[in-house]
């Protein structure tokens, strides 16, 4: 079976965690989780970094730094991954949720505006696959209304909109580095800020706000979600690497399209003129027309050696949410098309040529 993604581990992330296991700094402390943190909030363009233990916790803590009441709203794609969702639940807020645009399969900044209300002090946007978010409109929304804008940017490590990397918009951007994204720290996560009072605040929730000053004495509580050195080890190694890795994503990708692009009952990703693409997995959504949804397509290209993952099913249709009361009559039908005839095709950095050529093999036999 061809999967679906593999991590690329190479000689000096291992030399790394030698390091610290020889030396004894396998905890959160030691000097790869500044290094990482310092060389990750650098290359993003980003004051601060703080290294979480995974990239829902760093959306956790980043939603608590704005201090919600309870009944503020914050803004959302439908189509993401539960972690953006309950973030904003766990805080006490209220998710409001937009459709997607179908071409990158973003949050439809057209459809923003009609969900502010008093009660909105934020909109999260969350970069899909690779591919930038069209994050104009959603500045100029954010100033508009006095909203604070955290960018989800797990899945766009080293991608651009404008000219400028992902995750350098918001007032507060969270990373991250799972085993299948682009930079990896096994398990793993960070938040950057240009804002010295959220990353104050960020480092006090990820360490159970213990303060400065007097150790065990508490005036708030947080959460253990410390990133240990040897993870940080691993992520520190892999950024010295990272543009190779985008440009090794972007020639995949690339080598994909060029194979694939005369099937017109299947839509493959783009790229808009404004966004730098990294491809962080392949999607492709295959048209009604075929007969087939994703379930059904995923199945056959098992059949021929293939793996591949489903895409988002839009929070709305979570019935964890309408046991709460949300979304239950709620439409977003773009979200529905994509998350039932949409899934990504094998996308990993150890993903040989070969495999390409095997893998849209696979797909042209299904789709005639
Ligand atoms: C992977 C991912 C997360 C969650 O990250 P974990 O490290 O798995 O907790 C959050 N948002 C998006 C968009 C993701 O792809």
């Amino acid at each position: 079976m061809i999967p679906v993604n593999e991590p690329l581990i190479k000689e000096k992330e291992i030399e790394n965690v030698l390091e610290c296991l020889k030396t004894g700094w396998i905890s959160s402390e030691g000097k790869f989780i500044s290094e990482f943190e310092q060389k990750w909030a650098q290359y993003c363009g980003k004051k601060h970094g703080i290294a979480v233990s995974n990239g829902t916790t760093a959306l956790e803590v980043a939603i608590k730094c704005l201090d919600l009441a309870p009944g503020d709203e914050v803004i959302l794609s439908s189509f993401t991954i539960i972690s953006c969702a309950q973030a904003v639940v766990y805080a006490r807020a209220v998710p409001v949720l937009v459709d997607s645009e179908p071409r990158t399969w973003n949050m439809d900044v057209a459809k923003i505006e009609e969900k502010i209300t008093q009660k909105t002090r934020a909109i999260m946007p969350v970069h899909i696959y690779g591919h930038s978010c069209d994050m104009d409109p959603i500045l100029a929304l954010a100033k508009k209304y006095n909203l604070k804008v955290i960018e989800d940017a797990a899945e766009v490590h080293g991608a651009e909109y404008k000219g400028k990397k992902c995750g350098s918009f918001g007032d507060l951007s969270c990373f991250s580095f799972y085993a299948n994204k682009i930079i990896t720290t096994g398990e793993g996560g960070m938040i950057l800020t240009d804002n010295d009072e959220y990353a104050d605040k960020s480092r006090s929730l990820k360490n159970l706000c213990f303060r400065p000053e007097r150790r065990f004495y508490h005036t708030e509580l947080g959460n253990n979600f410390r990133l240990t050195n040897m993870q940080a080890a691993i992520g520190s190694a892999q950024i010295d690497r990272i543009e190779a890795i985008v440009e090794k994503k972007r020639k995949m990708a690339k080598t994909y399209t060029d194979r694939l692009r005369h099937i017109k009952t299947l839509q493959l990703p783009v790229e808009e003129p404004w966004a730098k693409n990294v491809y962080w997995m392949y999607g492709v959504v295959i048209n009604e027309s075929t007969g087939m949804d994703a379930v059904s397509f995923a199945k056959k290209l098992a059949d021929k050696g293939v793996a591949t993952r489903p895409f988002f099913l839009g929070m709305h249709e979570q019935p964890v949410f309408h046991e709460m009361g949300l979304f239950k009559s709620e439409r977003y039908p773009v979200c529905e098309r994509i998350a039932r005839q949409g899934l990504y095709l094998p996308s990993g950095l150890t993903l040989t040529d070969q495999q390409i050529e095997m893998v849209c093999t696979a797909v042209e036999e299904i789709l005639g």
